[in-house]
């Protein structure tokens, strides 16, 4: 049987002086100050068991890596329909990209760069009688955890630096592709940006990607079967904007990353992970991150 403790304390050891490169992320003034030279990993197999290694209980924002669970709740309320709005394609372009959006219509390539996840968020306001408060609870059903909280300073910081982010949903509305207000939207989005995990917690939450669409937590059938499979290959060919075929080159499985230095990444069958590393590369993922998914993958023969 594979050791996944030992595993996950010499991912640590290797990517130790990685965690020191790159850079924060400054375009939101609240995360250019998570400090440099940090390190989690936690994995959640299928079968319930938790292992993790690093700074484990340092707590950080989710950031984009909300966009899989926005987008799980959306599809829960929408099915297929939701693929008129937003499409299924690889951006090749960065997360927060505005000319293709123009080219394209207001139709944004994919749920997981920021446009798609701005209208997702405007399906989900739609929907939801109080939205920020129905994410939050899910992160603290599947995480475990009932006392996840929303970091007000950064979800304040990101509505006042909300420049590009609104530029792409006010672009959305003029071409007819978006419903409620556009600020209260956005509010929501960044408060689902903005909530606040360990990487224990962030593994657990996304136990469901990895068992069928089942929570290994909250119990819940959060998707069906085919509809977690469908949303693995989103995130194989996405989930790390344009730097997603490198990711898959070098981990080779579905992952999600956030601009706290958090990523996600699910083998079907066996696990979810979650890593944080603040440094971030010049896609706005994390670098000593993929390092360690990239180690992880290559020492459990997948
Ligand atoms: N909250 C961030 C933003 O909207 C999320 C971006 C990311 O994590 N890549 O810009």
């Amino acid at each position: 049987m594979l050791d996944y403790q030992t595993l996950l304390e010499k991912t640590c050891q290797h990517v130790e002086p990685l965690s020191h490169q790159g850079e924060v992320a400054t375009y939101i003034p609240a995360l250019a100050e998570q400090k440099k030279g940090q390190f989690a990993i936690a994995l959640q197999t299928t079968d319930g068991k938790v292992y993790s290694a690093g700074e484990v209980s340092n707590k950080f924002t989710v950031q984009s890596v909300s966009k899989a669970l926005t987008l799980t709740m959306a599809l829960q309320r929408y099915g297929d329909d939701l693929w008129q709005r937003v499409g299924k394609e690889p951006s090749g372009t960065a997360f927060n990209s505005l000319t293709q959006l123009e080219f394209e219509q207001g139709k944004p390539r994919n749920p997981f760069i920021n446009a798609g996840a701005i209208v997702t968020a405007d399906a989900l306001y739609s929907r939801l009688s109080a939205p920020i408060h129905a994410v939050l609870e899910k992160f603290r059903a599947q995480s475990g955890n009932s006392n996840v909280v929303i970091n007000r300073t950064v979800a304040n910081s990101e509505y006042q630096h909300r420049y590009r982010n609104a530029a792409m949903a006010y672009l959305m509305k003029s071409f007819g592709n978006f419903d409620n207000d556009v600020e209260k939207v956005l509010w929501s989005y960044f408060n689902y940006c903005a909530i606040e995990v360990n990487v224990v917690e962030l593994a657990k939450t996304f136990s469901y990607l990895s068992n069928k669409g089942v929570c290994l937590q909250s119990g819940e059938q959060v998707l069906s079967a085919k509809q977690t499979k469908q949303l693995n290959s989103l995130l194989f060919t996405s989930g790390l904007y344009d730097a997603a075929g490198d990711f898959a080159y070098r981990v080779g499985m579905p992952g999600k990353s956030g601009v706290s230095g958090t990523i996600i990444a699910v083998l079907p069958g066996q696990f979810t992970a979650a890593v944080w590393s603040p440094g971030l590369d010049s896609y706005g993922n994390s670098v000593a991150g993929i390092a360690a998914l990239e180690y992880l993958a290559e020492h459990i023969n997948h």
